[in-house]
């Protein structure tokens, strides 16, 4: 369901008064994705090779770079950032970022500072992360099952993250569970998972497997369709389409037996671009424009040209004025090679 997108060719990346972004498909940029780290205490097998190599220390944007251009966005209108990763809270220092980012909520430039995280490092942030004004934080889950979580991510202990999430819960976060559609994984988990995140008050998102970045194992193995998941949890569950939306690309159902809201993030079976308000930073100032495409733009360079934004607020209009209208994904027979080279992990997602 592709809708056509009008093109707005005569004023690429800007309006009229250039304190907004708005793209050539007329669609408003409001919504900003930080990867502030590369790294990941984890290295969950549809992300990251075993043998990942991460980025030189000397290449990473320090954290009083990462706050200005996070600012610099701000100042052109966008209202929500997401810090991601690898994992956010690997960071040295990131709660210095985060209160930093946290002068925009206090000025109501900014409607919402959330994070995705893998939550390992929950239970010691989570207090903190409240009294920084972080109010929901996104937290992937792919199962219940300790071996299995081992498995998924190479070494990780479900314990660690269970205890994260309950510190989370207890410092008043809202939490929604993201879980990656795994098959031969967790394609008999799916009930559990629901049921889980009914009994403990979470939203939860499914997520189709994307084909980013080359990790050493077949992306086709992996990959199950949120088609067949949903018409399987349909036997059981009594799913309505919901009308709430993020902006985002999740579509979302009600679940009547719960009264839990369920998300389904289908990149492969259904294409949600034209609805698309983000764009995604990384933690060396690349901006790119879609998560499917490889176009991006050096924002380092403006940012260390000199204290002034206006170079920035520039190179970041070209950039909007550059943002394609939808990723290719595409996972079959023929076709097993990433989409794009770049993990997700460069993007956080
Ligand atoms: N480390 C944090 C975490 O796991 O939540 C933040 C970064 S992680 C890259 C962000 C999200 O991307 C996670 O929910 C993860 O499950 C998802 N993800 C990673 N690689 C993916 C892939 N190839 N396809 C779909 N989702 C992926
Ligand atoms: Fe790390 Fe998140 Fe990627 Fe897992 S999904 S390896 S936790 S960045």
């Amino acid at each position: 369901m592709n809708t056509e997108l009008s093109k707005n060719a005569n004023n690429p990346g800007t309006n009229a008064d250039q304190r907004s972004l708005v793209d050539p498909f007329a669609r408003p940029i409001s919504y900003l994705r930080v990867s502030v780290t590369d790294r990941c205490d984890l290295r969950c097998v549809y992300c990251m090779a075993e043998d990942m190599t991460f980025l030189p220390k000397a290449d990473i944007l320090s954290l009083e770079e990462l706050d200005r251009l996070c600012s610099a966005f701000v100042d052109l209108g966008v209202r929500k950032l997401r810090l991601t990763g690898g994992e956010p809270l690997v960071r040295k220092n990131i709660m210095w970022l985060i209160r930093r980012l946290g002068r925009h909520l206090d000025t109501g430039a900014l409607d919402e500072l959330t994070l995705t995280s893998n939550g390992t490092q929950l239970a010691r942030y989570a207090d903190a992360l409240a009294d920084a004004g972080v109010r929901r934080i996104n937290i992937s889950l792919d199962t219940l099952d300790p071996n299995k979580f081992r498995a998924i991510t190479r070494w990780g202990d479900l314990d660690q993250v269970l205890d994260g999430i309950a510190a989370a819960r207890k410092a008043g976060l809202a939490i929604k569970i993201n879980t990656v559609a795994l098959r031969g994984v967790n394609d008999d988990e799916i009930d559990r998972l629901i049921a889980w995140c009914g009994e403990c008050d979470f939203d939860l998102t499914f997520i189709e497997v994307m084909p980013m970045g080359e990790i050493g194992e077949q992306r086709l193995d992996q990959y199950l369709p949120l088609s067949m998941v949903r018409a399987d949890l349909l036997k059981r569950w009594t799913l309505t389409e919901s009308d709430h939306s993020t902006g985002g690309p999740a579509r979302y159902f009600d679940l009547e037996e719960t009264g839990q809201r369920l998300g389904f993030i289908t990149p492969l079976t259904h294409n949600f671009c034209e609805s698309c308000n983000r764009v995604r930073l990384t933690c060396t100032g690349t901006l790119f424009m879609c998560l499917g495409q490889d176009d991006a733009a050096d924002l380092r360079a403006p940012l260390r040209a000199g204290e002034d934004d206006a170079l920035l607020a520039e190179a970041i209009h070209e950039a909007i004025g550059r943002k394609p209208k939808g990723h290719d994904f595409v996972i079959d027979r023929r076709s097993n090679a990433p989409a794009v080279g770049r993990h997700m992990s460069v993007t956080g997602g």
